[in-house]
């Protein structure tokens, strides 16, 4: 499962959220679907001990596992079914398994090799015997801004800011706990939750900042957004933010320039 992850039972949307979704006893969140034509009750995609894992993710990782010629298992127990129909298939078709686990697990006289150590301590010896650097860990972030004119009055702009999957565009993600409109240094506006929809007026061609504000898991700090005034806000804008947790500072992209 995947605990940012909430899916929509009607209509199969899927929304992620940078905070930890867990429901009810029956994966009920208490949030709906943001369809206005389905508002179907969401679920989280959390899989307690003694529920099924999902078929599509198992046939394909059974079906692979049919293919290896090796197989890694890192940090598992192997003691529930189906996961372990997987490193059962690779030892029945007599391939390698290798096991890194800080326990001795069932497989333990299956396996051709068994490690007990922490998963990163072994990762970190197989990148180091296949010559492999390890690439610092990068947080992305994929951002959607849209500035529409209120056609009552000219001077009035709407401004939606969404955060999206980076991986797949059609999939929100919630990344911001709050996000700030900043005048003259001066807050004029905030909101505290989605949608993150702001009504601005451009009477003094005053440069406007969009603060936004995430949930700090990493310690990211705020990032600025700064038009020299509200005509300078493109109807349409998207891009990455990429974020180095070492560095402590975000970096804004366009398209895949990473
Ligand atoms: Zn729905």
């Amino acid at each position: 499962g995947n605990m940012n992850l909430e899916k929509c039972p009607k209509c199969d949307a899927k929304y992620l959220r940078d905070y930890d979704t867990e429901g009810n006893r029956k994966h009920y969140t208490g949030r709906r679907c943001d369809k206005p034509s389905c508002r179907g009750r969401l679920k989280d995609s959390i899989i307690n001990f003694g529920e099924d894992l999902p078929e599509d993710e198992l046939n394909k990782a059974l079906d692979h596992a049919g293919k290896a010629d090796l197989c890694l298992v890192l940090g598992s127990s192997l003691s529930v079914t189906p996961a372990t129909d997987i490193p059962e298939r690779v030892v029945e078709n007599k391939q390698k398994l290798v096991i890194g686990n800080l326990q001795r697990t069932p497989f333990h006289k299956n396996a051709t090799l068994n490690i007990h150590a922490f998963s990163d301590v072994i990762m970190q010896g197989v990148m180091q015997r296949l010559n492999i650097p390890i690439p610092p860990w990068i947080l992305r972030r994929r951002v959607h801004i849209t500035c529409s004119q209120d056609l009552n009055n000219e001077n009035q702009k709407r401004i939606l800011i969404e955060g999206r999957d980076p991986n797949n565009p059609d999939i929100p993600f919630t990344l911001f706990d709050n996000i700030e409109i900043i005048v003259n240094q001066k807050v004029i506006q905030k909101l505290i939750h989605q949608p993150f929809a702001f009504d601005l007026s451009d009477c003094d061609q005053q440069s406007i900042t969009i603060r936004l504000h995430f949930f700090g898991h990493y310690n990211e700090i705020p990032f600025d957004l700064t038009y020299a005034n509200l005509s300078n806000i493109s109807n349409n804008e998207q891009f990455y933010l990429l974020y180095n947790p070492i560095e402590g500072q975000w970096r804004k992209v366009t398209g895949s320039d990473e």
